[in-house]
């Protein structure tokens, strides 16, 4: 359990670029930028470092996602790598002294088809291979779990069994930037808020630096952590990606009595729902299909979220929507994220974040962090370079999205 009394270590804001040289930019202050930061500073002893945020901290997808950690994939690569992150969440109170509020609730996935009840299955059975503690569970046994939930989902959706991944967890989203963001600063990097990145120079196929809206900085290596706006960002150095954007909207209820137990999901309805810290019931579901910018929430969205959830738990057909939003996702044509040098000298991505990048901060972080200082990358994270398009062994997991 958090304790709330923990405090973040204030943070340095240089007036404008204090230097003009940096080891390394990193383009977009959200989790994985600052993840990575805080791992060059602490782990490497990597301090020169410019980390050049848009907006302000966590403005993008990092302070909009509905916080679930979870590492109940369906490939090894993926299913090692995010237990890993999961891990790191279970240790980062510890780790950085700040109260992140990290909880662990379990995460149940139903199945209301023979069809899922198969890929359920074979879930569990990948997950104890890899490392991650998922379980068949009954609809006997997901009653005791979740009183709340209608076995007949509306009379719809029958709920014929699901998976339980014991370890699956939520964190206070913008705690965990900040925290990163914290220590970061405190150890020397230098974090820009309000600063965009507009230009990546080049000198004979090596990054050189970065243009910013306050001007130049020389770089020795460049990290794109600019989530949807990442294919925009990686043009400037000349890089396609297989990645589109799409937007994902969420939105939060009323309180309802505190104590709601799990995180509950449906990968076939694509929704899912758990409670905040505050008791409001926080609800998601799938990706819109039409690649856009847009971060404008939609009435469309709402009502077919809406319509999914309530089959499931019929008691939040009397709550009320206080708030929604939108964010804007980097999907991977296979569902898996892109941690990478990229071809162009000195110039590294990490993206493919999409609608599942939350968990991975910490893990993340940490794999760049080492990708970059070390030109290698670490076992965990070499499946995921960008040349596994090109060499044809994608790591397609689009059915443990759970947004599509
Ligand atoms: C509604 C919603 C629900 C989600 N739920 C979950 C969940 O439950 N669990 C989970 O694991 N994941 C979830 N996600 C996904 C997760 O939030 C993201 O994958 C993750 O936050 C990505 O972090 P990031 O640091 O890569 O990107 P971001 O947090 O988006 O940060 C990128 C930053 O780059 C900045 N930037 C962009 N261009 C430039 C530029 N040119 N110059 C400078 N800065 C720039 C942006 O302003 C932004 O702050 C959800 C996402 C959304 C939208």
């Amino acid at each position: 359990m958090s304790d709330y009394t923990r405090t973040l270590l204030p943070i340095r804001w240089p007036d404008g670029p204090r230097r003009r040289t940096y080891d390394v930019v990193i383009i977009g202050g959200g989790g994985h930028g600052l993840s990575t930061a805080y791992h060059l500073a602490t782990r490497h002893g990597i301090t020169s470092v410019a980390v050049i945020e848009a907006d302000y901290i966590a403005s993008g997808n990092t302070g909009r996602n509905t916080t679930i950690i979870r590492a109940n994939y369906g490939i090894p690569e993926s299913i090692r790598f995010y237990q890993h992150s999961l891990e790191r969440y279970q240790q980062l109170e510890e780790e950085t002294g700040a109260a992140i509020l990290h909880q662990t609730k379990g995460i149940v996935w139903l199945a209301h088809t023979e069809m899922a009840m198969r890929t359920e299955r074979a879930r569990c059975a990948m997950n104890e291979a890899a490392g991650a503690q998922t379980y068949l569970r009954t609809p006997a046994e997901l009653k005791e779990l979740i009183p709340q939930l209608d076995l007949t989902g509306g009379g719809r959706y029958p709920v014929l069994g699901g998976s339980h991944h014991v370890q699956g967890a939520t964190a206070r989203h913008d705690r965990v930037a900040w925290a990163y963001a914290s220590i970061a600063s405190q150890r020397g990097v230098d974090l820009f808020q309000h600063t965009a990145v507009t230009a990546i120079r080049l000198d004979g196929g090596r990054v050189i630096g970065v243009d910013t809206t306050a001007g130049p900085l020389d770089a020795g290596a460049v990290l794109s952590a600019a989530g949807g706006r990442v294919t925009q960002v990686a043009a400037m150095a000349g890089v396609r990606l297989p990645v589109r954007t799409h937007p994902l909207h969420a939105f939060v209820t009323n309180d309802y009595a505190q104590g709601f137990p799990i995180i509950l999901a449906s990968t076939e309805l694509a929704c899912y729902v758990s409670q905040t810290e505050r008791g409001q019931m926080l609800i998601g579901a799938e990706f819109d299909a039409q690649p856009s910018y847009s971060r404008q929430s939609s009435y469309a969205a709402l009502r077919s979220y809406s319509y999914k959830i309530t089959r499931l738990l019929p008691f939040l057909q009397s709550m009320r929507i206080l708030r929604q939003w939108a964010g804007i996702c980097d999907i991977s044509v296979d569902f898996s994220p892109i941690m990478s040098a990229t071809g162009v000298d000195g110039f590294y991505v990490t993206t493919g974040w999409g609608t599942w990048g939350f968990k991975a901060i910490p893990a993340g972080g940490e794999g760049m962090a080492e990708l970059i200082a070390t030109g290698r990358p670490s076992a965990l994270i070499a499946p995921f370079s960008l040349d596994r398009f090109r060499r044809d062994h994608v790591l397609a997991d689009a059915g443990s999205a759970g947004t599509r």
